[in-house]
């Protein structure tokens, strides 16, 4: 298959504005691959060479991708930077030198020399952008280099955009696996039951293009079977959220298991003999930011193969206090590792377990993985069960979480002891609930919110972003719908960064699966989620979450917006839903009208 057929795609999916017609492009082009390199068509078309989790670089930055195109267009190094400057992106700079040098090859076969050019193959692509990945080590950074040259030299101009787009991450086609989910049930699918059933196999082993391959290869059936692995990560089971002991009561069967909810970053690791590996709630490799963690795990997990969940959170190392989340974000850097360790320590709280020496425990009800959870750790200081107990009143659970307040934490999660309290893999249930601390603002809880847009700031803001337009998630469309505007509660120093952080994610119009009547002056890919509060949910005849359930002719908008932080551990599909602005705006009315 040619790479010039994924191209026309991707230069479809990017003039739409429609998530259909999105979908439909893609299965377009998925029933067109042959089924042996399904998996690399569906790797390229998220801008990957394999899932996220095995945390593969191309270790490329834009000085050595500009070197690459100066030897592929035969130009000096700064032709490149000057036409980088007139036209914005290293895409599209490619795009326009090889144009340019290509007139010149015409001319030379006018006069009579033949120029053989390799149209590029899926497989040519693939294989090389996988040995540029590969590359370490002394010289590794001239063999990236000549590899991206080669690749350059035969594509044609249109594609080289687009491999240079993919080196750098920056693909902007914002293609969620969820999109890819839905394309390759109406493809390979058979009837209506199995988007769910390839979806179910998603969550225990969430490698779109090893599902694809068994899915042509060997159907629904063979889908059903996929199993989980040690060292791949498991979509993690959610939350819902309820305002009261006295609601979540009642949703629990009058008892649960409240469990303090620690503020800090949630780790699901699999251990494999002394093999420790950490994966985020987004499914990255963390391996490497915490090797103190790893040996936690390594040490006090009792069981040769197992994998199991807790919160990571930064303790004060004199008193062994909790820190809140934001200190633990110093240890996500790449280097100094050892330094960061000594100043930001970490605890281990642990919360479940789903897998222990060859036995699959999701299926297996909580109280009875607990059981086997308390039975694999060793308890110290640093590593032990997250802090529980059994409660069977609405008085007993406000004193616990009062509780777990003054101890630094979050609020608590409260668990189902029910026989159907499964590990719910990638889905948001209420076999566990949360109850969080209310923060200062009359909203009950904070939202967590998509970045689709931007306007631009003027006065003392002129230069940077002045406001984002905000939205929440809709998963029955896989669509974000916008909620509010956001300009206050920035620093200084955030505003500064903003357009940077987002530069990677503009678009030049609003992007497919955004649904806004508003205007945006920048349009990004849905990606970046915050966590705002605001003082109510009021309604509103200009934001398109949940227009015309409430009101025709309305959606429903946060009043005063204000910004707390960045949620980089969030995927847009886990932020905020429709659904849960719905709720809170009833709550809301509820308790006005008592
Ligand atoms: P939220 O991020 O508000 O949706 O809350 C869910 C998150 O709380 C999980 O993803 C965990 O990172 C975190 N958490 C903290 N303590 C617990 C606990 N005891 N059980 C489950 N999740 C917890």
């Amino acid at each position: 298959m040619l790479y010039s057929e994924l191209v026309e795609t991707y230069e479809k999916i990017e003039r739409t504005t429609r998530r259909t017609e999105m979908t439909a492009y893609l299965v377009a082009l998925l029933k067109k691959v042959p089924s042996e390199i399904i998996d690399k068509v569906i790797y390229l078309t998220q801008g990957k060479l394999r899932p996220d989790y095995e945390g593969l670089e191309y270790g490329m930055g834009e000085k050595l991708v500009m070197r690459a195109i100066a030897l592929a267009a035969g130009c000096s190094l700064k032709d490149v930077e000057e036409t980088v400057r007139k036209v914005g992106d290293l895409g599209s700079t490619a795009e326009i030198l090889l144009r340019s040098k290509k007139k010149g090859v015409s001319l030379f076969d006018f006069m009579g020399e033949v120029q053989v050019e390799r149209e590029l193959t899926v497989n040519r692509v693939y294989d090389t952008l996988m040995k540029i990945a590969r590359a370490s080590g002394e010289g590794a950074q001239d063999t990236k280099v000549s590899l991206l040259a080669s690749l350059l030299r035969d594509a044609k101009p249109k594609e080289a955009k687009y491999l240079i787009r993919t080196i750098l991450g920056r693909l902007r086609l914002g293609i969620a696996d969820m999109t890819i989910l839905d394309a390759l049930a109406i493809s390979f699918g058979k009837g209506k039951g199995s988007r769910e059933v390839i979806e179910r196999a998603y969550n225990r082993y969430p490698d779109l293009g090893y599902i694809a391959k068994v899915l042509i290869k060997e159907g629904l059936e063979g889908v059903k079977n996929i199993g989980i692995h040690v060292g791949v990560p498991i979509m993690p089971m959610l939350a819902e959220r309820l305002r009261t002991p006295e609601e979540i009561l009642q949703k629990l069967g009058g008892v649960c298991i409240a469990e303090y909810k620690y503020d800090g970053m949630r780790i699901q690791a699999h251990k494999k003999g002394n093999e420790v590996t950490l994966f985020s709630r987004r499914l990255e490799n963390v391996t490497h930011f915490f090797p103190d963690a790893c040996e936690l795990i390594r040490k006090h997990i009792k069981a040769n193969e197992a994998i199991v969940e807790g919160e990571c959170v930064a303790i004060d190392p004199d008193t062994g206090e909790l820190r809140p989340f934001q200190e633990l974000m110093h240890r996500r850097r790449k280097y100094d590792i050892k330094r960061a360790m000594e100043e930001y320590p970490v605890s281990l709280f642990m919360f479940d377990v789903l897998y222990v020496d060859g036995k699959d425990l999701t299926l297996t009800p909580y109280p009875e993985r607990r059981e086997v959870l308390k039975s694999i750790v060793e308890e110290t200081d640093r590593i032990r069960l997250a802090e529980w107990k059994l409660v069977k009143s609405p008085k007993e659970l406000e004193e616990f979480f009062e509780q777990a307040i003054a101890d630094g934490c979050e609020g608590v999660m409260c668990k189902s002891l029910m026989p159907n309290a499964i590990y719910q893999s990638g889905t948001r249930g209420f076999l566990w609930i949360k109850y969080k601390r209310d923060y200062k603002a009359e909203l009950a809880d904070t939202l967590d919110l998509v970045a689709v847009g931007a306007f631009w700031g003027k006065g003392k803001r002129a230069g940077t972003y002045g406001a984002l337009l905000m939205a929440a998630y809709d998963p029955g469309t896989d669509t974000f719908k916008t909620v509010c505007k956001v300009g206050s509660g920035f620093t200084d120093e955030d505003l500064a960064q903003l357009p940077k952080m987002f530069e990677p994610y503009i678009i030049d119009h609003k992007h497919p699966r955004v649904d806004s009547k508003m205007e945006a002056d920048v349009w990004f890919v849905p990606a970046i989620v915050m966590e705002i509060t605001g003082a109510e949910i009021t309604l509103s005849p200009i934001h398109t979450c949940a227009w015309g359930v409430i009101k025709e002719g309305a959606g429903l908008a946060i009043r005063f917006p204000r910004f707390i932080r960045f949620r980089p551990d969030k995927s847009p599909e886990e932020a905020t839903t429709v659904q849960e602005v719905i709720d809170l705006y009833r709550k809301q009315r509820k308790i006005v009208s008592k």
